[in-house]
């Protein structure tokens, strides 16, 4: 977290309140944890908001990371059952997570 802060200074601005605060300090935790770029397009996004969690197991819904991210949920580590979550998600991102819904439904085969 330390890391993010340093070199983002433009990020201070965005956090116009402690609730949005809260969620990316928690979201950029899974970020990094999931390798900090779009396991996609390979590009690496300084807003956190970018990034999506896309569910590989289409029978289970995308990993709703909503419920996390309101906890302040510190290290990572004490939460096992979020990392077997992200575990079965590919994080993309919003681009890529777009594309890789309309290729599921098929829309790319024409
Ligand atoms: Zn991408
Ligand atoms: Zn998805």
């Amino acid at each position: 977290m330390e890391h993010y802060y340093k070199h983002h200074k433009h990020y201070r601005k965005l956090q116009n309140t402690a609730r949005t605060k809260r969620r990316h300090k928690s979201k950029w935790a899974l970020i990094k944890y999931k390798g900090d770029k779009c396991e996609h397009c390979k590009v690496s996004f300084t807003w956190p908001g970018v990034y999506e969690f896309h569910h590989t197991d289409p029978s289970e819904k995308d990993f709703s990371i909503s419920d996390a991210l309101d906890r302040n949920i510190g290290a990572l580590s004490k939460h096992p059952e979020i990392l077997e979550e992200l575990d079965k998600c590919l994080m993309l991102c919003a681009n890529c997570h777009r594309i890789e819904h309309a290729r599921l439904r098929g829309d790319l085969d024409e």
